[in-house]
């Protein structure tokens, strides 16, 4: 009989072989794309069985249930990303459980993620002082961050407007705890996945743009890409795609 975990073995088959075929189209070499597994909505126990087929990066769109599924992870080298919008009051927390906010949206956000992820340095440099001794600030890893763009017109979606992008980039170049890739978007879903394609092209263009003034190496990371659209994200130029269905299957709840 098949199980559960050959269904997740048999869907990342077919995802890499999907990326694999994206990335030769468009003269790219497939370990250019990293793939996150999105496991909003499915359990620990799920999560855990991809991981022992290899995959280590997983993205979750809500802090509170990144939270719940924490302590039954704990010990695996997953790459923790937040893929949803934060709430202000939530940042802190956000920069304690995730290896990277993919979904940085405001000036705001960012000093509040920027000052947690101080304290949070300050913190393990007490701890390492031990009791007594003088506290040695050691700085921490930096937060990886992307900036989320809106590309969807719908005034209910998340992101930066376009115009908005060089006055943030500026702000955060300011703030030593956040560490600034690229950027991040989700385009209107659309049942036919070209249509998407100029979506991407903007993210693309956008970052290139930004690259003018801050150098060929700025922002390296373009993350675009879902379910059903991520070989059109790759021929535009996707560095990590965000695949929840496709690997584990419909979400029950969204
Ligand atoms: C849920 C989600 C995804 C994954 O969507 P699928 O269509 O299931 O691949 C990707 N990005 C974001 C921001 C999401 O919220």
């Amino acid at each position: 009989m098949r199980s559960p975990n050959d269904a997740l073995k048999e869907n990342l088959v077919n995802v890499h072989e999907r990326i694999f075929k994206a990335a030769s189209r468009s003269g790219r070499r497939p370990d250019e794309i990293t793939l996150i597994a999105v496991s909003k909505t499915h359990s620990a126990r799920r999560i855990q069985a991809l991981y022992e087929t290899g995959v280590r990066h997983f993205g979750e769109n809500r802090v509170q249930e990144r939270e719940s599924k924490a302590p039954s992870l704990a010990g695996l080298e997953i790459v923790w990303h937040m893929i949803g919008h934060v709430q202000k009051n939530k940042a802190a927390r956000a920069a304690a459980l995730f290896d990277s906010v993919d979904s940085v949206d405001s000036i705001a956000l960012a000093t509040k993620l920027d000052r947690a992820r101080e304290e949070f340095a300050v913190g393990e440099a007490e701890m390492m002082a031990g009791a007594g001794s003088s506290i040695r600030r050691v700085p921490s890893r930096p937060l990886r961050v992307l900036l989320e763009i809106k590309l969807d017109p719908e005034p209910a979606k998340s992101g930066l407007q376009s115009e908005d992008v060089p006055r943030v980039v500026q702000a955060l170049s300011k703030m030593p705890h956040l560490e600034l890739s690229g950027l991040m978007g989700v385009p209107p879903y659309d049942d036919n996945p070209e249509n998407v394609r100029p979506h991407f092209q903007r993210l693309r263009n956008l970052r290139d743009a930004l690259r003018a003034e801050l150098g060929p190496q700025a922002l390296p990371v373009l993350s675009m890409g879902m379910s059903h659209d991520f070989e059109i994200a790759i021929e535009e130029g996707s560095t990590e795609i965000r695949v929840g269905t496709a690997v584990f299957g419909q979400r029950e709840i969204e």
